[in-house]
């Protein structure tokens, strides 16, 4: 089956390229039918005001909420995704989020895109280091008792987890190794119905 990418704005190609790596097919997404054939969609990078009003407008963020909740779809977001995915935004415009992983997620806070970076970091659940790539990233300022962190970047979370949801406040799809993909595409799949329950409450 192949993984959908939400293929509205942002950096589309670079998740179909991760995937293509891992032997994985993927769907532009943009309405709600093509939703209907898939259990894993990610929402890119990008610019989060633009996305979330697509989002609502097309009524795609709607399905994708009732899709969730059903654990019948795993979604994840990167950067601009992971703010369309958090329950608490906190930036200049109103934001208005999809709010289905437990977390204050804070705009721009590492500044503008001049202070964009790259620095090495723990991958928890398999103990790689990895280099994530900050393009304008969001900090992820709290998080919820049943989200699950997964990578920090001196002290904060970076990557986070609440059933299937996952948010990275890098960009994944950049590694040379796709190996975040790799696990978004194998946690999801245990918390689908046809392999049972959800892997987190
Ligand atoms: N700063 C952007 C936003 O708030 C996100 C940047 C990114 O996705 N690389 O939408």
């Amino acid at each position: 089956m192949p993984c959908g990418i939400l293929a509205f704005q942002g950096d589309v190609a670079e998740h179909e390229h991760a995937l293509a790596r891992l032997g994985t097919t993927s769907l532009r997404v943009t309405d709600r039918a093509q939703l209907d054939a898939l259990t894993h969609l990610i929402i890119p990078g990008g610019e989060s005001t633009v996305i979330t009003a697509f989002l609502n407008e097309s009524g795609l963020g709607v399905t994708i909420q009732e899709r969730v909740r059903a654990n019948t779809l795993a979604v994840m977001g990167t950067c601009a995704g992971a703010i369309a995915l958090a329950s608490e935004v906190g930036s200049p415009k109103p934001i208005d989020s999809l709010k289905l992983i437990d977390i204050a997620i804070s705009r721009n806070a590492y500044g503008s895109q001049i202070y964009s970076f790259e620095e090495d970091v723990v991958f928890t659940p398999t103990g790689e280091q990895i280099r994530a790539v900050f393009i304008r990233a969001p900090k992820i300022v709290t998080v919820g008792d049943g989200v699950a962190v997964l990578a920090n970047l001196r002290g904060g979370p970076i990557l986070a987890q609440q059933g299937n949801v996952l948010v990275s406040t890098f960009h994944p799809e950049y590694l040379e190794k796709p190996t975040v993909h790799q696990f978004f595409l194998s946690f999801s799949n245990s918390c689908l119905p046809a392999s049972g329950g959800r892997i987190l409450e």
